[in-house]
């Protein structure tokens, strides 16, 4: 029996146990660094000759590790294996199926923050955000593994239909490509695919090139843990080839992925495509970006509001779905809101996160990344005025930092305020008044999070109503999402609303079949 889902709590690093506790799980992991890891298909381990290297992003000399570079006949490989394991898996129980998830949540809640330290190294996540990305993929397992249990009694939910004896159950699809972002690296990583699988699918599980390491581990818990051979294929190697072949397969049932807005909509492209051969229409959950904004009124605990504003914006690099990369403030308290959140981010420290807890801005992922978020400040610089940062920080070791950016007077049409950059800069917008500012954050083509800083009730009660974002708080920063409490996934170009996390989650990666028998 399972006891009931509670999120993991959060590492205390105000705590000196906790936090030579941490650095040592990073010493420990920093001598794992540089091995070289195969492709799993079917269970097996392929090494290629061919690999190419996770690095750490504050030190891109530092070699994470080097990752086989599949290729598409790699990939059909691993969906021979995942078809043929599909045969049985499909009729393992859903318990059964679950007790690998709770299993793996155990050991990764032992081993918790080596799973974080990892992500301080190759991903350049804090020390706090690192955690609370390991609970969120903790938090995955626990809450899936329950809602399959869940799923599975259908009791109660048909009309009574006495000459018949009635069943409805929800079955899964079959082979699934698997395809996570790197920046909730274990999380999302994690959440995807228990999910694929504890709802009886197998899946070609592809990791984003610049995570690959994590994930590892996460499937070691799998592999290591009696988890038949070829229900969970691990494959690496270049998205557009690797994860290209897999949602083109005419085999392949669902693809699951999370990512830009760019590479999603190519996928729903391309999924839509019916190949020869291809006996279903696939099924697609698509998550994708965002253009998230925190709207301030002047009713509002505008201190609280301000802290809010940074740690929405910077929180990770800015590296969030969920980032609230607009501040829409009204009029009235525009000037007062933009010097707290000045101040705020003049306090922010910058640098390596494996120094210590307290280093909260790290590098962004890569050079791709720096030099798109470079343009963009480039170009914040002609649409709106500079008011903080702008600037690469160079290091020794040439590792991909960018100063906190604060742009202010962004006109609702300037790029900086309609393109999701995914770094640390965050556009400040005046707004003439609340009727101005709602109107301003709904003007995306994006839908994921939004927040609200008001007192007022009856303009929550519009926001309620008229603020079109799949994720909406009140009188609290715009990330943090928590398994089980917000359900997560956006409108619009922000993706399929699919609910991360939420009791409807699973039932995107199963069909129903509905059985009458007549008496
Ligand atoms: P990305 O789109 O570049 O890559 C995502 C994944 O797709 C990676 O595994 C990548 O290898 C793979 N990929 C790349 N090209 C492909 C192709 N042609 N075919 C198949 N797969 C391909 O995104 P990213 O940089 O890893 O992640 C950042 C993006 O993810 C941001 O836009 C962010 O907003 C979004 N995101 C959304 C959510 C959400 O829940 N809505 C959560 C996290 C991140």
């Amino acid at each position: 029996m399972l006891m009931p889902y509670r999120p993991e709590p959060l590492t205390d690093f105000s705590l000196p146990e906790n936090q030579a506790a941490f650095a040592s799980a990073l010493e420990a992991v920093k001598s794992e660094l540089g091995r070289v890891y195969p492709l799993v298909i079917n269970g097996q381990r392929i090494e290629l000759e061919e690999t190419f290297a996770s690095v750490n992003p504050a030190r891109p000399d530092e070699v994470i590790g080097y990752f086989a570079n599949g290729s598409a006949v790699h990939v059909d490989q691993a969906m021979s294996a995942a078809s043929d394991a599909f045969e049985t898996w499909k009729h393992v129980p859903p318990a059964e199926r679950a007790r690998y998830l709770v299993k793996a949540a155990a050991e990764m809640r032992r081993r918790k923050h080596e799973f974080s330290a990892t992500m301080v190294l190759e991903i350049g996540k804090s020390w706090a955000e690192a955690d609370a990305d390991t609970a969120e993929a903790i938090d995955f397992l626990e809450y899936y593994a329950r809602q399959i249990v869940r799923i599975a009694d259908s009791s109660g939910l048909l009309a009574p239909f006495p000459s018949e004896q009635l069943d409805l159950q929800y079955i899964p699809l079959g082979v699934s490509a698997v395809i996570p972002p790197w920046n909730f690296a274990c999380a999302i990583a994690t959440g995807m695919m228990s999910a694929t699988i504890v709802a009886g699918n197998t899946a070609l599980w592809k990791p984003a090139e610049q995570s690959p390491f994590i994930a590892w581990k996460v499937g070691e818990l799998f592999w290591n843990n009696g988890l038949p051979d070829g229900v969970l294929n691990f494959l690496t190697g270049p998205g557009e080839v690797v994860g290209g072949r897999m949602v083109e397969h005419p085999q392949t049932r669902l693809v699951a992925f999370t990512g830009s807005r760019e590479v999603g909509t190519g996928i729903y492209e391309k999924a839509a495509r019916v190949q020869p051969g291809q006996k279903w229409l696939k099924r697609t959950v698509l998550e994708m970006g965002g253009k998230d904004a925190v709207l301030v009124d002047e009713t509002a605990d505008l201190e609280q509001a301000a802290a809010a504003i940074v740690a929405s914006a910077f929180g990770f690099q800015g590296q969030k779905c969920s980032a609230g990369s607009r501040a829409i403030i009204v009029d009235r308290v525009y000037d007062n809101v933009v010097e707290q959140v000045l101040k705020l981010t003049r306090q922010i420290t910058v640098g390596a996160t494996d120094r210590g807890a307290d280093v909260y801005l790290g590098p962004v992922v890569d050079l791709d990344a720096l030099n798109k978020i470079m343009g963009y400040i480039e170009l914040g610089t002609e649409e709106g005025r500079l008011l903080h940062g702008g600037k690469r920080i160079d290091t020794p070791e040439g590792g991909y930092f960018i100063e906190p950016t604060i742009f202010g007077d962004v006109p609702r049409t300037a790029r900086i305020a309609r393109e999701e950059i995914f770094g640390p800069v965050l556009a400040c917008m005046r707004a003439d008044d609340y009727d101005d500012a709602l109107d301003i954050a709904n003007d995306t083509d994006y839908g994921l999070t939004g927040a609200v800083f008001s007192t007022d009730r009856a303009r929550l009660e519009r926001a309620r109503r008229e603020y079109h974002v799949g994720n909406l708080y009140f009188n609290r920063k715009c990330t943090g999402a928590i398994v089980g409490a917000h359900p997560f996934g956006g409108f619009n170009m922000s993706g399929t609303n699919s609910k991360a996390g939420g009791p409807d989650y699973l039932l995107l990666f199963t069909q129903a079949k509905s059985i009458a028998e007549k008496l």
